[in-house]
């Protein structure tokens, strides 16, 4: 048996970061940059009014007050998106919308709030021939200039970046249609048990539903790479090995059940047969059965990681052991989970043979502190405490007991519900 920091690095050793392929924009969100992004704009590309207002000469607002009105001629007015033909002379301003360039002239504007705009507005008073400004405005003032965002030549976005809804929006305002990212890996999921049913289809005596295709197929979706689920495979060596070689065009293989010691558990045959075995057994509960070795196919070789079959334990070891894989392969920094620390709301009990426990559970915040209740039975089988968790507890190897108002670590899974 050996510890869950063991395996995960030994599993790393497995993956590499796949190639670089180009995305359209919206496709790309949450994959890495593959290149270093240029600029060959100046954003804004023009001196534009970070104001709605008058566009005018600084010089000619000089000693204007509230009790001092400056009186301006106003020759015209100037939207975003349209260059204004005219120029603004001394004694003259333009009526000016946020975002439209800087008319030929001016070098400040005055925002609305500080003419009399609003009380002509009020008043009915029509279309403006003359504006009264209230306020001395410097060089510049509300002026947004050329290149102030992105000179043309920055680089803008380095490799290795993530591609976050930011970066997109980014990309954009440069005008990318499409990114060089790291392509997102394809990740082959096969369920085994002759118990298993596909969804769909009724349930005969002693059946269940497939859980475990669908819960990792989801945490691969939600960590940004390809889900391929492969079905089932029934519990013969012919029939498993005929799937597994249907998941070998996948970047990783995962399997679910047959890895512990009962007789129809037959994964692991088929691993050190058509393939090598690496490791077998990591002291973690759940899931102390996980098979990790890989297969060959050609040049290729494929990473399989054999998860147990309970479907708490498929899920918790795909966190703590295929999460950091999948990162890598996506180019990302292989990290665990944000980890915090809690409060233990209960006892937490983990006798006889004390693996690292990661039990499930509900972290809440009150002020400063965060607290971490059970979620209730902590079997293997009760897939419904994953569903009310948001959190895993970290509690070492060789701990027993936890008391009640004792501080442990806390493996976050979501901060809050729904995202
Ligand atoms: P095994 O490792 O094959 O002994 O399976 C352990 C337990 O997990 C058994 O109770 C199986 O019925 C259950 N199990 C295995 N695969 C799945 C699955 N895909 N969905 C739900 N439960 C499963
Ligand atoms: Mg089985």
């Amino acid at each position: 048996m050996i510890s869950v920091e063991e395996a995960r690095d030994r599993i790393l050793t497995y993956v590499a970061v796949l190639e670089a392929e180009e995305k359209p924009l919206l496709d790309a969100l949450g994959q890495v940059l593959a290149e270093d992004v240029y600029s060959a704009l100046d954003i804004p590309p023009m001196d534009n009014t970070a104001m709605d207002g008058y566009a005018l000469r600084a010089a000619d607002t000089r000693s204007a007050s509230r009790g001092n009105p400056l009186e301006l001629r106003v020759t015209g007015e100037a939207a975003a998106g349209y260059v204004y033909p005219g120029r603004v002379e001394p004694g003259t301003a333009v009526r000016i919308m946020t975002g439209a360039p800087i008319p030929v002239g001016a070098d400040a504007v005055v925002p609305f709030e500080e003419t009399d705009e609003m009380e002509r507005k009020h008043s009915g008073s029509g279309h403006l021939a003359s504006v009264r400004v209230y306020k001395e405005v410097e060089v510049g003032e509300s002026i947004r200039p050329a290149g102030g965002d992105v000179r043309a030549g920055d680089l803008v976005l380095t490799q290795d970046t993530v591609l976050r809804p930011s970066e997109i929006g980014v990309l954009a305002s440069l005008g990318r249609t499409s990114a060089r990212v790291i392509r997102r890996p394809v990740v082959a999921i096969l369920s085994t048990g002759d118990e298993l049913v596909e969804l769909g289809q009724p349930l005969g005596p002693g059946q269940i539903y497939d859980a475990n295709s669908y819960s990792l197929a989801a945490a691969v979706v939600r960590l940004g790479a390809i889900a391929r689920p492969l079905g089932i495979a029934r519990d013969t060596v012919e029939a498993l090995t005929a799937r597994i070689r249907e998941g070998l065009a996948a970047d990783i293989l995962l399997t679910s059940a047959g890895v512990s010691r009962g007789d129809y558990d037959i994964v692991k045959d088929v691993l050190a047969k058509e393939g090598e075995i690496a490791f077998w057994s990591v002291a973690m509960k759940p899931g102390k059965p996980l098979a990790f070795g890989c297969f060959y196919s050609g040049d290729r070789r494929i990473p399989h990681v054999g998860l147990p079959g309970n479907p708490v334990s498929a899920m918790v070891t795909f966190e703590v052991l295929v999460r950091q894989a999948i990162l890598r392969m996506m180019g990302k920094a292989p990290t665990w989970r944000p980890t915090i620390k809690a409060i233990a709301l209960d006892r937490i009990v983990n006798r006889h043979d004390p693996r690292r426990y990661f039990a499930r559970c509900v972290v809440t915040r009150e002020g400063e502190r965060y607290y971490a209740r059970l979620t209730g039975p902590q079997g293997s089988n009760i897939l419904t405490s994953m569903a009310r968790a948001n959190a895993l507890t970290d509690i070492p190897e060789g701990v027993e007991v936890v008391e009640q108002g004792e501080e442990i670590t806390v493996m976050m899974l979501d901060w809050s519900y729904g995202d």
